[in-house]
């Protein structure tokens, strides 16, 4: 571990322009959304909360050409790489189910292939929480514990750094003058920290009596009928926010655009809430209600990733609680499930 001064760090994202595209949060509005970095740049904000945006969107983009004129459309390594900084645990979760989804070698998308080989990740402790924020429900820490190539715990002058692979390594290596011992007391600072954000989400899990990950196997199974789905989705108005936000959400559709002389295939994302998500040729749909397709959501989150993948597909990050103009909680929707509201 090492300790970074806050001027110095300002160096070292300016250094890994020489190789990265490096994007950081930044502050809009009193929300944090994604920029890429310049040496201008007098403020961003690595610690606080996740982005706005899911980190899925820059790996798997809203919308993409994948083919053009029956060839493959050109990859997109022909710009440098990407180097995410302030991703926090919650997102590294989410790229656990973005990663078994475009990586696993039978069906592996090399788009996303090509943009998460090479990317740096740096991630950074919360050095606050939203009151959306559940992540410890689901068996998180708000501090990334792995899965980072360096983790930044920014206390008040500088950081903390830890190195979580080789490409982290050579990146302090690289910049070894910059980097500092570290000291009791910034040790002390960051469990101050991370303590205090733990109690914020503890409290956030009181408050909203959410159900603790243990509680939720078989829940969906259990609560399969739709006497439980229909009311749960009374109020949706099937807009796909909820999917669309989702860091671990990833069907997407294709389709194609222009004519027998120049063709574009574009994939865009997909929303499974919307009706003719499944509908297949012919007109048959196998979730043709409004509930039914609630539930899969659910589902496919709570039992199917916790089958396949042994995690489930829902990080605590609270995006679609804000993005769902029908007000339909995930927090609340569990808590019934499991007989805890
Ligand atoms: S389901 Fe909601 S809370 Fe869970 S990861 Fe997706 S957006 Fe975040
Ligand atoms: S965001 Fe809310 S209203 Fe929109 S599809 Fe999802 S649950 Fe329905």
């Amino acid at each position: 571990m090492y300790y970074l001064p806050e001027q110095n760090l300002h160096i070292v994202l300016g250094n890994l322009q020489e190789s990265y595209n490096v994007y950081i949060p930044e502050k809009k509005n009193n929300t944090l959304y994604y920029t890429l970095f310049s040496s201008k740049h007098n403020s961003y904000s690595i610690d606080e909360v996740r982005a706005c945006e899911p980190l899925k969107a820059f790996f798997f983009k809203a919308r993409e050409k994948v083919a053009e004129n029956y060839k493959p459309a050109a990859s997109h390594m022909n710009t440098k790489p990407l180097c995410i900084v302030g991703a926090k645990a919650c997102d590294l979760k989410g790229f656990k189910v973005q990663d078994y989804v475009f990586l696993t070698d039978e069906f592996s998308d090399p788009f996303y292939r090509s943009m998460r080989e090479e990317n740096l990740i740096i991630s950074a402790d919360c050095s606050t929480a939203l009151d959306t924020c559940f992540c410890m429900a689901l068996g998180l820490k708000p501090y990334p514990e792995k899965d980072y190539d360096l983790n930044l715990s920014m206390l008040e002058k500088g950081c903390l750094v830890e190195i979580g692979s080789e490409k982290g390594e050579t990146v302090v290596k690289n910049n070894k003058a910059l980097f500092q011992e570290v000291t009791q007391a910034h040790k002390q600072q960051k469990i101050k920290i991370r303590d205090r954000v733990q109690k914020h989400v503890q409290l956030n899990i009181k408050n909203h009596k959410i159900p603790k990950e243990s509680s939720l196997k078989n829940r969906i199974k259990k609560n399969y009928k739709g006497a439980f789905w229909k009311p749960e989705a009374e109020t949706c108005v099937e807009c796909g926010a909820c999917n669309t936000i989702c860091p671990t959400c990833h069907c997407f559709l294709l389709y194609d655009q222009g004519d027998a002389k120049k063709m574009a295939r574009l994939r865009v994302w997909d929303s499974c809430m919307i009706k003719d998500f499944a509908r297949v040729a012919g007109g048959a749909n196998p979730r043709p209600e409004l509930w039914m397709r609630l539930r899969n959501r659910f589902e496919k989150k709570f039992d199917f990733f916790p089958e396949v993948l042994g995690i489930n597909a829902c990080t605590g990050c609270g995006r679609c609680i804000t993005a769902c103009p029908a007000k339909i909680d995930i927090r609340k929707v569990l808590g019934r499930l499991t007989g805890n509201a």
